[in-house]
Parts: structure tokens; sequence; C-alpha cells
């Protein structure tokens, strides 16, 4: 690609990396990998320059981000073509990340003060009458983002704002396999007025991934859990603090009273979005009885209206490519697991035959939880759907996971359905919908069980990036308080006494 700058400073180790565009077969770049001194020398940079960043205050930050969501729009086109010609994404799966990321970038700016304001902690302890206690939050001073390749721009950089935003320097690893969007946000940073060396880009590969960590504060990781676990492996080392987002594998509940046409609808677009490389995707669907033959029927006739390929411009596919190589042979393994334990094929399961990484939009049926596409994150085209007799089997079935990172649940009776929601083992649940709580950005989102550790979003979003210190001020003390040297029977039996009037009640 030729309009991506790629930092010479980069070149670090001689060693670089092809990148590939999936959905053509064909190597659009180059990029040097960063060393370990090379990550060093970075984060150097980045220390000295991370305090006159947390002194400019929130003001000031909050003006960097908001002219980097006008170059964002400004470069729409750019920033589109990138992600897409990296990821081997549809123009629409591109157009939601950039619309994610200017929606990320608006509530940091705005509500980051709000956050990281000092807070007032009300107490009525006998031993501290009159103090007054105050939390006050603190940048860490480095933050290291490690960032996966199914959304270059959000589930990597939109980690950074926030940190930001906080007051600290930022080093982002992008995905080898994605690392173009990061120097389009890292140019997208520069033009909007950042300071020199408070964001920096280290491209490389897992070792380079490894060096943020050794060199950061704090990290914020998303990918597989398996690396998450090498992430948090390493950073105890230095007791370094993490944030883990990890694999889901999301169930669907549709109740014998959802509104069929809708959720036949939801599942194909929340399954097959981002060709199903998506952390938070439908992953697995169980239907009630009653209504299974009607979702089925409806679910596959809408897969079959499908086009995919390569990205033309808007409107042109609705489902693009498998991003990761090897994430083709592990689509492919779980539908021929499921055959061959049984599972029927009701449109799709094969991988394409042209130029380009594709694997056909596909549906299972007679799918069981002995097969891998039900227990296994897939992170590919696939929807295997399950007949259960009731909701209580439906729950089991959901809940029957290592993973707990979303769920959706199907219902017109809203409040059977959140009731459901509350038997769900999982980080978030939503009720007629699928995802889209993630642009719930005061809110939470973050994993049960092995999908993860902490949270993005809301308050945690951002706290996680600093320290707290605790204040305690005394205004006005006697001389000497009661419980100080030298000990007396009469004092000692006085504070006993008060401590039976203030709690004996
Ligand atoms: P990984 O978890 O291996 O990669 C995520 C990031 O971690 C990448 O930037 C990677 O760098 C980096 N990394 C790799 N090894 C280390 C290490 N030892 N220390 C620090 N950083 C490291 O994801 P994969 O790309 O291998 O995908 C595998 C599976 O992960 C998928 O099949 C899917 O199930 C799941 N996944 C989940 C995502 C989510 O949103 N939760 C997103 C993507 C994948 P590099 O790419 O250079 O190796």
């Amino acid at each position: 690609m030729s309009d991506v700058r790629i930092p010479e400073e980069t070149a670090a180790s001689g060693r670089t990396i092809p990148v590939e565009d999936p959905a053509r077969g064909t190597i659009i770049a180059d990029i040097p990998v960063l060393d370990d001194a090379a990550v060093h020398a970075l984060a150097t940079r980045a220390r000295m320059a991370q305090p006159a960043w947390a002194a400019a205050g929130f003001e000031a930050r909050g003006a960097v981000l908001l002219r980097a969501r006008k170059w964002l729009l400004d470069n729409s086109d750019r920033m589109l073509d990138t992600i897409s010609r990296e990821t081997g994404k549809t123009y629409e799966d591109a157009q939601l990340e950039l619309s994610v990321a200017v929606e990320s970038f608006t509530f940091w700016a705005k509500n980051a003060k709000k956050y990281l304001k000092d807070e007032k902690v009300a107490h009525r302890s006998v031993f501290i009458v009159g103090r007054k206690v105050k939390v006050r939050y603190e940048a860490v001073g480095v933050v290291g983002v490690i960032g996966p390749w199914n959304y270059p721009l959000v589930n990597a950089f939109c980690d950074c704002v926030p940190a930001l935003m906080a007051g600290n320097a930022v080093i982002l690893k992008p995905s080898e396999v994605t690392p173009m969007t990061a120097f389009l946000v890292e140019e997208m940073l520069n033009d909007s007025g950042i300071a020199p060396d408070v964001f920096a880009v280290a491209a490389g590969d897992g070792a380079t991934g490894a060096a943020v960590i050794d060199v950061s504060d704090t990290v914020m990781f998303t990918g597989s859990t398996r690396t998450g676990q090498a992430v948090m492996e390493r950073a105890a080392k230095t007791l370094t603090p993490v944030s883990l987002e990890l694999g889901g594998k999301d169930p669907m509940i549709v109740c014998a009273d959802a509104d069929v046409d809708r959720a036949a609808n939801a599942a194909a677009y929340y399954g097959l979005l981002n060709s199903g490389q998506v952390c938070i995707s439908v992953e697995r669907v169980y239907v009630e009885a009653p209504v299974y033959d009607e979702f089925v029927g409806k679910l596959v006739a809408n897969v079959r209206e499908l086009r995919q390929g390569a990205n033309e411009g808007a409107g042109s596919v609705e489902v693009g490519a498998l991003t990761f190589a090897p994430q083709l042979d592990i689509v492919r393994s779980h539908v021929e697991d499921a055959v061959a334990k049984g599972a029927k094929i009701e449109i799709g399961g094969k991988a394409g035959t042209g130029t380009g990484r594709f694997f056909e939009p596909t549906v299972l049926t007679d799918v069981t939880h002995e097969m891998r596409c039900m227990t296994e994150e897939t992170f590919g085209p696939t929807i295997p759907v399950m007949k259960v007799d009731d909701v209580d089997e439906a729950v089991r079935m959901a809940n029957d996971s290592i993973y707990g990172l979303q769920a959706s649940v199907w219902s017109k009776d809203t409040a059977k359905g959140e009731a459901i929601a509350r038997r769900v083992e999982a980080g978030a649940v939503v009720v007629n919908d699928a995802i889209l709580n993630y642009v719930a950005f005061g809110a939470p989102m973050g994993g049960w069980k092995q999908s993860g550790l902490g949270s993005r979003h809301g308050a945690n979003g951002i706290r996680k990036y600093c320290k707290t210190q605790t204040i305690m001020i005394v205004p006005f003390a006697l001389k000497k308080d009661l419980n100080m040297f030298p000990y007396k029977p009469w004092r000692s039996r006085m504070l006993g006494k008060l401590v039976k009037a203030v709690y004996g009640r």
C-alpha cells in the first residue's frame, strides 16, 4: 500500500513481515519488526514525554482527540481502504469499525474527566472522626496495548483512547497481520497535534508484544485465551497489571415467543458480521422446539441471499474474507468434525476455491456439545443451531462453556427475557439484540470465566490505566488522640465504651 507511511525508526531488527490482502491473496506491504532494544527505546522516549502530556489536562487531551475525530471523518476513504485491504473486510464491516471509533473518541473526550475526578469518601469510623478522605487517580505512566487482527482500529486503538485521556503515554502493538491501520492512526494523531512520543506503534510479532509487556506499567490485551495466559505470565515477572479481553462462544437463546423473523435476521447478521471474526458474535444458537423449524428455514433463506467476496465498494458484498491464515483450517476443521459426528450442513460448508481466503457462510443443524463447533471458539462464518426442549435446557447448554463473554436472549416478553439473561453466565447479555452493548460506552464490557479479566468501557475502562492514591487530611485535632501512647487504663476503657456505643446498638 503506497499511501500509508511506515515509520523508518521501526526498522530496528532488520527483519520484516509481509502484510497480505486476504480477500485478493496479494502482498500489500512489508513491515519492519521491532526488536527488544527498539521497544525499550520507544518506552524511554514515551516516559520522557508522558509527564507534560499528563500536565496538559483533560481539555487539551480531549481537543487532540476531537481533532483526530475530524481527521478520521475527513480521511474516511483512506482509513476504510486500509482496514479493508489488510483484513479482507467488506466496506460495511470497515465502516462499522470507523463509526464505533468516532463514537469512542467522542465518549472519552467528554467523560474522562468525570471518571477521574477526585472522589470524597464518606466514613463513620470512630478512629477518624473529623478526618477528610479522598481518592485521586493518576496516570500509570506508559500503557502497552496489544491488539488483535479482527478490528485493528476498534479492538486495538480504541483501547488506547482512554489510556491517552487519562494522561498516559501509549505503545500500541498491533497484530503482525494488520499493522497498517496502526500506522495510519499514528499519522492521524500526529496531524491532530499530539506531542511527540506520547503515542508510538511497536510493529512486530509475538516477541515484540512480549517486549511491550516488559516496558509497560499496565497492559491491555485483546486476543486468544491461550495468548492471554502467556501475556499474564509475562506480566507476572514485573507485577504489571493486565486487562484481558479474550475469546468467547457466545450463545443465542431463541424462546418460543420470540419474533422469529427478527431473531433469524439477527442470527445471520451477528453470526456472519466480519465473517464471524468477532469475539462477541453469535457463535451458537439454541432454539425452543415449537419455533425451531421456522427459525432454521428463515435463517437459511437469509444466508442463501448473501454475496461473498472482495470489497469492491459500498454494497458490493455482505461477507468478506478470513483475515488470519490459520483461521481457515480452524473453521474447516470445526465443520468437518461436526459432520463426522452427525451434524447436517443446511447451507455452505466449504472453503472458497478462487483467490483470496474465504469460507462459505454456513448453517449447521443436528449439532451437539460433543462437537468442537459448539464448545470451541470458531471465529468464522458458521452458525450451528441446536433444538432445545425448553428455556431451562437452553440456559444449561449456554452455561456449558469455558467462556462467558456475551450472550443474547430472544423473547417478546422482555421481563422474561431479562430473567433468563440473569441466569446466563456472561459479562453481558442482550435481550432482542446482540453485540450492540459494545457501543454503550458507559457500561463495562468484559468476560467471565476464561473470556477475560477486567473490562473495557465505563469507569473501569479508564481507571484501570491509573494508580489510585488515597489522601486523608486532619483539619482539626487534639494534641493527643485516645489511642496514642502512653496507654492508660481510663483511656483504654473510654475507647472501649466508645466502640460499644457506636457499634453495640
Ligand atoms: P493472539 O491472541 O495470538 O494475538 C493477539 C495479539 O497478541 C497479536 O498482536 C499478537 O501478535 C500478540 N501476541 C502473540 N503472542 C504474544 C506474546 N507471547 N506476548 C505478547 N503478545 C503476543 O491471536 P491470534 O491472532 O493467534 O488468533 C487466534 C485466536 O484468537 C482466533 O482463532 C480467535 O479464536 C481468537 N481471537 C480473539 C479475538 C478477540 O477479539 N477476543 C481477536 C482475535 C483472535 P502477532 O499477531 O504479531 O502474533
